[in-house]
C-alpha cells in the first residue's frame, strides 16, 4: 500500500496524475488520486490507521469524486497525508481536497453512500495535520503494507484436527478407513503422541510457517474460541457469514439461491481501485449463488466450470482432466482443479483479491472416510504453501499479501458424530454438539506474530470480512454504514509495525 502525502496541490482531482513520495522510497511516484473518504471515515480514533489511497498510474484510475477547490491561503505546500504516529502516541490523519460534496461529482458506479466521507474538511484539521505531518515524519513508521488478499476456506475441517492433529479415538475403528492397505502408512505418516507434533505432521505449513510468523486462532483447549454466528452451521450459511460480514437468517439452506446480501468482494469490485481484480475458484458448485455472480460480476469459477485462460496450455489439460477424471461427488470437483486453476489465474491476471474455496475436506468427511479427510487436509495445507509460496516469490505481491484461512462450520466432536454438523436436518434436528466451532489462520506483513493464541475474545466468522477490508485499509463503514457487520478481529492487524 502507499504511504503518501501530496506535495504541491492545491486539491484533488480525480483522475489527476500528481507526484506522490511513497513512505520508504526517495523517489517521487506518479499516482492517480481519488476522494479520500476512506480515511475521513476514521478520523478521530486514536490508535487508528488512517490512509489516503492512491493508485499506481497505469493500474486502475480513480474516479471517486470532482475536483475539489481549496481557499487560496491553504494551498501549503502539503495537503494530504495518512497514517499513523507511534511518536505522537496515536491517531495522526489528515486530508486536503474533495472538500465539496463529492455526490455532486461522483461516478454513477460508485455507491453515493461512499460519498459521505467527502465534506468539507475544517480548518483546524487542515492546520492540525500540516503541524503533525511536519512534526512527526521522522518518527513516523506507520503504514500497512498489504495491498493484495488472498482468502483460503477449507470446507468443514474440525478446529480439533488443525490444533491437535488426527483423533486416536476416531482412526482406529476400521469403519472410517477406506484405504485400509495403506493403513499402516496412514499411522506412520500422522500419528504421534503429542498433539504438537501430531498437528505438525497433518499440516506442516500452517505449523511450521503461519504458526512462526503469523497467527491462529480458535484453539479451544488454550480457551480461544472461534465460530460460526449463523444459527445453522451448515455450508451456505457460513460462507454467506464469512464473505458478508453478517448473518441473514434468511440464508438457511445449500441451495443455489442468489444471495441477496453483498460480500466484501463484491463491493472490492465496485471499487476502482479494485475492479476486475477480484475473483474467486471454489469447488463446491454453489458459490456462484453465493457470491451472486448475476449482480456482482466477480468472476467465480466453481464446480465443473472450465477455466478460460486462452495461451496457458497447462490450463488446457486441466480443463480436458476435469472432464475425465471422475468426481467421488456430484457437486463438488477435486480441490486440485480448483487449486491449479486460481494459481494459474493468479499468475495471469493479477487479481488484488483472490478467494479460493477448497472443498474435500468436507465431503472425506461426510463420507466417513477419516483417512481420506486427513489427507484432504495435508493436501490443502500443501496447497496454502505452494499459494503463499507462489505470492512469496512475485516482487508485486511479496510482503504486500496477507493471507487469510478459515472453515465455514464446524463438526460434531465425537467418534460418533464428527461427520456430521448442521441444524435442522432430519436426522438430528438441533445439530451436532460443536459443530459451531471453527478457526481461523492469519498471515501477511501487517499481522504481528503471535502464533497460535490464548484466551481472549469470541471471533465470529463474519468478522473475517471486516478484517480482509482492514487489512486493506478500508474501514468497514465504508461497506456498511448502517453498521451491521461484524468488527474486525482484534490484533491481527497492526499497521504501525516497522518493516
Ligand atoms: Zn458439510
Amino acid at each position: 500500500m502507499l504511504a503518501v502525502w501530496v506535495r504541491g496541490v492545491p486539491g484533488f482531482a480525480a483522475g489527476v496524475q500528481m507526484q506522490v513520495k511513497v513512505a520508504d522510497s526517495s523517489l517521487p511516484v506518479p499516482v492517480t488520486v481519488g476522494c479520500p473518504w476512506e480515511a475521513r471515515r476514521v478520523l478521530g480514533k486514536p490508535g487508528g490507521v488512517v490512509r489516503l489511497r492512491a493508485f499506481a498510474v497505469g493500474r486502475s484510475p480513480v474516479v471517486l469524486c470532482r475536483t475539489p477547490r481549496l481557499p487560496a491561503f491553504l494551498r501549503w505546500p502539503v495537503k494530504a497525508w495518512s497514517g499513523t504516529s507511534p511518536r505522537l502516541g496515536g491517531m495522526l490523519a489528515a486530508r486536503a481536497g474533495c472538500h465539496s460534496p463529492c455526490a455532486e461529482g461522483a461516478s454513477s458506479d460508485v455507491p453515493q453512500r461512499l460519498s459521505n466521507g467527502c465534506q468539507r474538511p475544517r480548518w483546524w484539521r487542515l492546520l492540525l495535520a500540516y503541524l503533525l505531518t511536519t512534526l512527526a515524519l521522522p518518527g513516523w513508521t506507520g503504514t500497512c503494507q498489504t495491498e493484495n488478499l488472498l482468502l483460503v476456506t477449507l470446507d468443514g475441517l474440525r478446529w480439533q484436527e488443525v490444533f491437535s492433529g488426527i483423533d486416536g479415538a476416531i482412526f482406529r475403528d476400521a469403519g472410517v478407513i477406506r484405504h485400509h492397505g495403506l493403513f499402516a502408512g496412514f499411522e506412520a505418516t500422522y500419528w504421534r503422541h503429542t498433539r504438537e507434533a501430531r498437528r505438525e505432521a497433518l499440516m506442516p505449513f500452517l505449523w511450521s510457517v503461519v504458526a512462526s510468523r503469523g497467527q491462529l486462532l480458535g484453539d479451544r483447549t488454550l480457551g480461544n474460541l472461534v465460530q460460526v454466528a449463523n444459527p445453522y452451521h451448515f455450508s451456505y450459511p457460513g460462507y454467506s457469514e464469512i464473505l458478508t460480514g453478517i448473518v441473514d437468517p434468511a440464508i438457511n439452506s445449500n441451495d443455489k439461491v442468489p444471495n441477496p446480501n453483498r460480500s466484501f468482494l463484491e463491493w472490492l469490485n465496485a471499487m476502482p481501485a479494485f475492479a476486475g481484480r477480484v475473483a474467486a475458484f471454489a469447488s463446491w458448485e454453489v458459490f456462484p449463488a453465493i457470491l451472486n455472480v448475476p449482480r456482482s460480476g466477480l468472476p467465480v469459477n466453481a464446480g465443473f466450470a472450465p477455466l478460460v485462460l486462452p495461451g496457458n496450455p497447462a490450463v488446457t489439460l486441466l480443463n480436458a482432466l476435469q472432464t475425465e477424471v471422475p468426481s467421488p461427488w456430484d457437486t463438488v470437483r477435486l480441490d486440485a482443479f480448483t487449486q491449479r486453476f486460481a494459481a494459474a489465474y493468479l499468475a495471469a491476471a493479477r487479481p488484488r483479491v483472490l478467494y479460493v474455496a477448497l472443498g474435500e475436506t468436507d465431503d472425506f468427511a461426510h463420507d466417513g472416510a477419516y483417512d481420506l479427510y486427513a489427507r484432504a487436509a495435508t493436501r490443502n495445507d500443501t496447497m496454502l504453501r505452494a499459494l503463499w509460496e507462489q505470492v512469496q516469490a512475485d516482487t508485486s505481491y511479496r510482503d504486500r499479501t496477507t493471507l487469510i484461512v478459515t472453515t465455514d462450520h464446524g463438526r460434531g466432536r465425537t467418534p460418533a458424530d464428527w461427520t456430521s454438523h448442521g441444524v435442522g436436518g432430519a436426522a438430528a434436528p438441533d445439530g451436532y454438539a460443536g459443530d459451531e466451532e471453527t478457526w481461523l489462520a492469519v498471515l501477511g506483513p501487517d499481522t504481528p506474530a503471535r502464533g497460535v493464541l490464548t484466551g481472549g475474545d469470541t471471533v465470529v466468522a463474519g468478522s473475517v470480512a471486516a478484517s480482509a477490508l482492514a487489512l486493506l485499509g478500508i474501514d468497514r463503514a465504508a461497506m456498511d454504514p448502517e453498521g451491521r457487520m461484524a468488527p474486525p478481529i482484534d490484533g491481527i492487524v497492526d499497521c504501525t509495525r516497522a518493516r
